[in-house]
Parts: C-alpha cells; sequence; structure tokens
C-alpha cells in the first residue's frame, strides 16, 4: 500500500508540476501585447503543452468555442466537436475567462449509458485575448484506492477489537469461577483460543503489509520449491496430527523460482494449514508440484467441506470468510488467502481454485519456473 502511496504521489506532483510549468507560462505570454498572429500562436502553444501532458485538456475563444482539444478530453465525452459538453466545465470556464487566478471544480462523470462514473478535478486558466486553457485530472482511482484503505482499516480495527473484547469478558468470568476448576479449564481454553486469533492477525497483517509495502521480484533470490514444502510442512506438522490427518506429499528437488523463499512459505504454509482445518478428522490432505511451459505449479488438495460455487471468487478477499461461526473456532482471521495471493501476485505468479461443496478443494500456486524452459517434465 506504502508503495502505492508513493506512486500516487509521485504521479499527482508530476501533474501538479506540469500544471504550474503550463499556467505560469501562460501568464508571461499574457503579458504581451496581442495582435491576432501572436493569438494564433497562443493556442498553437497551449496545445502543444496540453499534448504532451497526460491529462485530458483544451483551449476555448471568448465565446466558449472549443479551438484545440487532446483526445482524451474527446474520449471523455468532455467536448464534443467545437461545443463543451460538461455543464460543470463550462461554468468554470466562465467564471476563470475575466479572472487572473486559475478556478478548480471536483466532479463526477458518468460514462455512457454503463454508468461508469469517473471523477474528475478540472482547472482552468485564463490565457489572454479571451482564451482559456482547461486541464482536466481523473482521480477516480486515488479515490477507489482511499476507500479500499479506509475499509481496510475499518475492518481491522473491527477484527481485532473482537478478541480483545472477549478476552476481557472471559477474564472477568474467571475472576467469578475462582472455586470452579471445572469452568477455569473452560475459560482459559477459550482465553488461549482468542489470543491465538488475536495473534495470527497481528501476523497476517504485518505480512501483508510487507508483501504490499516491497517489491519481492527486485531483491529476489533462486528459491528451491522443495525447501518451500518442506518447512511449510514442518510448520503445520501439529495441527494435522492433532487432527489425525495424513499429508501425502510427493514433490522434486530441483525445481526453483525467483522471489522470497518465506514468503512463498507463508503461502505454502497457509494453503495446507487450511486444508487441515476445513477436513473433518481422518481425511487425506495432499501437495503435489507440476511444472509446465515454464511454470511452477504448487497443489494443495483436501477432502474437506468445499466451497460453494457462489463462494469461491470472495475467499481471497481481505476478512471474507464462508462461515464466520466455524471461524470462531478455528481462530481463523480471513486474512489467509488474501496473503496466498498477494505473494503469488507479486512473484508474476497467480492462485486458482477448484472446489465442489462436500467433496473437497484444490488451490494451485502457479509461479514462473527459473530456467530452462525447453525441459517439460511433470512431477506429481
Ligand atoms: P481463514 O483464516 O478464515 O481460514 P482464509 O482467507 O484462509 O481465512 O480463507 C477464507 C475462507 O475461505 C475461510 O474462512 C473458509 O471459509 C474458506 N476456505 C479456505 N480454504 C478452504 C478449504 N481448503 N476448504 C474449505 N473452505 C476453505
Amino acid at each position: 500500500m506504502v508503495t502505492i502511496d508513493i506512486l500516487l504521489m509521485v504521479a499527482s506532483s508530476v501533474a501538479v508540476i506540469a500544471i504550474s510549468a503550463t499556467y505560469l507560462f501562460f501568464r508571461s505570454v499574457r503579458m504581451r501585447p496581442s495582435n491576432s498572429q501572436s493569438d494564433e500562436s497562443l493556442t498553437d502553444m497551449a496545445s502543444s503543452l496540453i499534448s504532451v501532458l497526460a491529462t485530458a485538456g483544451f483551449v476555448v475563444d471568448n465565446s466558449l468555442a472549443v479551438l484545440r482539444a487532446t483526445n482524451s478530453a474527446i474520449a471523455l465525452g468532455l467536448v464534443s466537436g467545437r461545443v463543451i459538453r460538461s455543464n460543470e466545465i463550462r461554468k468554470l470556464v466562465r467564471s476563470a475567462k475575466d479572472s487572473d487566478s486559475t478556478h478548480e471544480v471536483e466532479f463526477e462523470l458518468t460514462l455512457g449509458a454503463g454508468g461508469d462514473v469517473r471523477y474528475l478535478h478540472a482547472r482552468a486558466v485564463s490565457i489572454g485575448s479571451g482564451f482559456v486553457l482547461v486541464l482536466v485530472e481523473d482521480s477516480t482511482d486515488e479515490r477507489d484506492f482511499e476507500t479500499i484503505r479506509r475499509d481496510f482499516i475499518a475492518n481491522v480495527t473491527h477484527e481485532i477489537k473482537t478478541p480483545i473484547g472477549a478476552i476481557t469478558l472471559l477474564s472477568e468470568a474467571m475472576e467469578g469461577a475462582l472455586d470452579d476448576p471445572k469452568q477455569m479449564h473452560k475459560f482459559a481454553d477459550s482465553l488461549r483460543r482468542e489470543a491465538r486469533r488475536l495473534s495470527n492477525l497481528v501476523t497476517e497483517i504485518i505480512q501483508l503489509s510487507r508483501v504490499e509495502s516491497s517489491d519481492i521480484l527486485s531483491s529476489a533470490r533462486p528459491v528451491n520449491i522443495g525447501a518451500v514444502i518442506r518447512e511449510a510442512l514442518e510448520r503445520t506438522v501439529v495441527i494435522a496430527e492433532a487432527k489425525s490427518i495424513d499429508i501425502n506429499a510427493k514433490f522434486p528437488d530441483d525445481i526453483f523460482v525467483m522471489g522470497d523463499g518465506e514468503l512463498l512459505t507463508v503461502a505454502v504454509k497457509n494453503l495446507l494449514e487450511n486444508a487441515i482445518q476445513y477436513s473433518d478428522k481422518n481425511q487425506q490432505v495432499g501437495i503435489g508440484v507440476t511444472t509446465r511451459n515454464g511454470h511452477v505449479d504448487i497443489i494443495v488438495t483436501d477432502q474437506g467441506v468445499g466451497i460453494p460455487a457462489d463462494e469461491q471468487a470472495r475467499v481471497f478477499e481481505r476478512f471474507y470468510r464462508v462461515d464466520e461461526s466455524r471461524d470462531r473456532t478455528t481462530g481463523g482471521t480471513g486474512l489467509g488467502l488474501s496473503l496466498v495471493k498477494h505473494i503469488s501476485m507479486s512473484h508474476r505468479g497467480e492462485v486458482t481454485l477448484f472446489s465442489q461443496q462436500g467433496v473437497g478443494s484444490t488451490f494451485t500456486i502457479r509461479l514462473p519456473r527459473l530456467v530452462d524452459t525447453s525441459e517439460e517434465n511433470t512431477h506429481e
């Protein structure tokens, strides 16, 4: 998220510098006496300058007729031929025409009948002789990012408050049950579960922000997929044994990808953990590796509860859980698969899911293989 933040800051700084430069340029040109030739070169220069900006822009004359417009201004439907199509911009131009300062307006624009809404920020400045230069930036992505950030913080706050509230209540309940060892055991058990939930949550939030804020590929090293799977198996052996689940693991030891070994281990561990947690006692879980067309597939299968078809696209969203009540007992956070998705994407890969309710699930992490793509082996 920090990366996106920085990119947005850089992008908006570049836009502001470019717009300020354009504005200063035209202010200086405006000081000169006007004649029809300089008016023409004025609009010519305006056109050349707006064409190098990434923003939409156009120049209008005294009667609000559009003289030049960038393709993006036309594509957005802000102008058509010589006419300004947007009421907001028409009003803006009128107010900027006889003024010395830059006038600004923010407004929503619905694109076509489909209703895709864009958030635009328009600036207009008089460039002399009745001409007005209009520059329009599309801030939709920035606003979407801000909404995602706000939702994420609201979710984190809610998710953290839940176990903290439970821990407070349980500690009060324990005080009232000091003479009842059976009750004390029950409360201690619940306390442990809530503490584990809190700890999982904090760990996964930190991991998620690490994946999102760093450029994994710039510090990537060759990673042995066999070593990643072995480590992930080691981290899940306790929960697998607790449910008497046998993990059938078959994988080669000579398959490499470029990336971050610890993050890839977290991704595989999360898939194994889910496979175990959403299976019944004594069921089978499998992990295997296949290579094809320059890709490595790490495949985790289970015979567990499965995921309903209409929920499958959503399970990769942050904090999304199919069955919240079940998650209370597993200590799940709803962040595990979101992490798997981000880790896969940051390695130029992807994660896919095939699942049938009551039959089981198969998750596949596909990564670009490090090598010699001519080789076509399959290991299962
Ligand atoms: P959680 O911490 O709740 O397991 P995840 O992001 O790992 O969060 O998973 C999101 C949801 O997807 C889970 O709450 C669960 O309902 C479902 N899910 C994930 N893996 C499996 C699986 N192997 N079998 C069935 N359901 C699964």
